[in-house]
Parts: C-alpha cells; structure tokens; sequence
C-alpha cells in the first residue's frame, strides 16, 4: 500500500523534475490565462511564476502570433489530441535569448512547440500544456550545412581562375537557351573566342604571367557584355559567350569591341608589359541547328576560319 507520506514526497519530487527540467513548460486555462510556469519559463523570459500567474499569455507575450496559437490551442480542446510544431514552419513561439548569445550564432532561441491535452478527473479539458524545446543548435547547424552546401553548388560551376561559368554548366545554360529561343522565336548568337598564339605568353613569360592573361580577359569580358549575357570559360585559353536577343550582326559588333579592346589593353606583370589579340567565331541560332553541339560547331569553325586567315579577327559563320 502507498503511503501518503511517500505520496507527498514524490509529488514534491515531481514538481522538482518540473522546475528544473531543461524544457519549457507552461499551462493555459481556456481564457489562456498562465496557471504553471517552469524554471526554464522563468529563466529565459526573465519572468517568475508569481509574476506571470493568472496573466493572460496574449498580453504577457505581444510577440505571440494569437490567431495562430488559438487555431492550435482549439483544435487541442476540441480533438483532445496533441499538436506539434517545428521551427522550421515557425522558429519560435516565444522571442527568448539563445543559453549562448555571444558565442552562438542565433539572435533568437529556435524552438519546436508541443501542445497537449490536460484531461481532468470528469474527462473534460480545460488546460492545456505548451512545451517548448530549445532546438537552436540543431537549427543553426542545419542552417550553416544548407549554407556551405550552397556555396559548395555554386563553387562546382564556376571555373577557379576566372570566376566565369565552367565549360558543363555553360553547355547546360546553352541547352536551355536553345530551347528557349526554339519557343520565343528570338534571335540568339553564340561567340567562341581563342587567345592568339597564347603559348608564345607561357614561352616568353612563364606560366604565372600566361595565368594572369587569362584572368583579364574575363574581366574585360565583363564590362563589354550586357548582364543577361552568358560567358564561360570553354577551355585553356578559350571562352565562349552567348549574346541573348543578338542576331549576328550585332554580334559582330559585341565582338569587334571585344577584339578592340583586348588589342590596346597591356598587361603590366613584374615589370614587363604583355599584350596579346583574340580571333572569335560568331553563330546566329537558325532552323538548320537541331542541337547545342552543332550550334557550337558552327561558332569553332568561324574561329578557325578567323585563326587561319590571320587571327586578330572575327568571322560569322555563313550557315
Ligand atoms: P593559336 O590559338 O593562335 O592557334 O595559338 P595558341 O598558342 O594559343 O595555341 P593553342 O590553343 O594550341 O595553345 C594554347 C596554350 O594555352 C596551350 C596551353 O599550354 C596553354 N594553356 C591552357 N590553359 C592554360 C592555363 O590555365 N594557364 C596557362 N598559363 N596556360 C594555359
Ligand atoms: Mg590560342
Ligand atoms: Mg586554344
């Protein structure tokens, strides 16, 4: 048999576990006035028991989203089952401080929130329990994993030298383009584009000098194109632009300002003064070009035509 003297005691046990127990523990009347309020309550909301019993939450915590908690709260009297939420679909009930706010790297402590039933002796509900769990480790670490995970994606398409798109996502982006202007019916020009006698750079200068040659042509790149246009580095010492609503004249007109420009620049590299020119072949879309690879064929081999008579020039591809 029980003894009411070992009763007591593990009622005060009991409400020991309550007061210390590292999740938050609230109850609510049916006017969601607060009737229990844990350790955990009071040490993060800076509040204690006495000062918030009988309070209504609404008005203790203006940060509650009232129509969203009533919603939940209601469905809890009227099933008598519990209700969960995540911090993913709400990241907190409650605008507590993170345990770590210097160290940590969140303003706020995320929180999943568990709402059940406190049934009575007659079976009615007239309470409800709101647990809070701080999941704020869990989230920020989920969040720093999307975040390097992102980065990660973004860094497998570009190419490290040049910060341009990489030869297979531009390939991928020209497929699309493809397709997109088979449906728009807009024109669209390709531009492949080889540095001229580059390996004279590497010969005459050194590797490290013919790496910087390669970064300023992106950089000149850049400033010549229009934002929607789409660069990639193609190779060692080749790239390629698509030129978005450009029908081939105009292209021409992009690449010879390109040529131009390239032409007059002069690279300053430990004291010496490099200059190099460009040959570009240009393709405009057409009926006759089914796929990405042969619109790709038609652009190299105006390039080659430009290389073999005399480099330092641009050629439209005639078909
Ligand atoms: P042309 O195109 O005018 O016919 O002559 P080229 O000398 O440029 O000929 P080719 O395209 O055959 O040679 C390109 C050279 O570019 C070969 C390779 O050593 C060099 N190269 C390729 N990638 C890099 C790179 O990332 N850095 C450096 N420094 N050199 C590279
Ligand atoms: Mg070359
Ligand atoms: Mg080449």
């Amino acid at each position: 048999m029980t003894n009411p003297a070992n009763e007591m005691a593990e009622i005060h046990w009991l409400i020991d576990v309550l007061q210390s127990v590292d999740i938050g523990l609230t109850v609510l009347d049916r006017d969601y006035n607060i009737q229990l309020w844990n350790g955990f309550m009071e040490n993060h909301s800076g509040l204690r028991a006495a000062d918030v019993k009988d309070k209504n939450f609404f008005e203790t915590f203006r940060e509650v989203d009232e129509t969203w908690l009533k919603r939940k709260v209601d469905s809890v009297f009227l099933l008598k089952t519990h209700q969960s939420s995540t911090w993913e679909q709400r990241p907190y009930l409650l605008k507590f401080k993170p345990y770590r706010p210097v160290t940590g790297k969140s303003q706020w402590m995320y929180q999943n929130t568990t709402i059940f039933p406190l049934i009575s002796s007659d079976v009615s509900v007239n309470h409800v329990c709101i647990i809070i769990y701080d999941v704020t480790d869990i989230a920020t670490g989920k969040k720093e994993l999307e975040l390097a995970n992102n980065q990660l994606a973004q860094l497998s398409q570009i190419d490290g030298l040049t910060g341009l798109y990489n030869r297979a996502t531009w390939e991928n982006m020209l497929r699309s383009e493809l397709i997109r202007c088979r449906r728009t019916g807009n024109p669209c020009s390709l531009v492949m584009l080889d540095i001229d006698h580059f390996k004279n750079i590497n010969d005459t200068y050194g590797h490290q000098a013919g790496d910087e040659a390669i970064r300023v042509l992106p950089r000149i790149l850049k400033f010549e194109k229009r934002e929607t246009d789409v660069a990639g580095r193609y190779g060692g010492e080749e790239f390629c632009v698509t030129l978005i609503d450009t029908n081939a004249e105009n292209a021409k007109i992009f690449a010879e300002r390109l040529r131009k420009s390239i032409e007059n620049k002069t690279i300053e590299w430990e004291g010496q003064e490099i200059k190099y020119t460009i040959s570009l072949g240009i393709a405009e879309l057409n009926s006759e070009i089914k796929s990405h690879e042969t619109w790709l064929q038609k652009s190299d081999q105006a390039l080659y035509y430009s290389k073999e008579s005399g480099r330092n020039r641009t050629t439209i591809s005639d078909s």
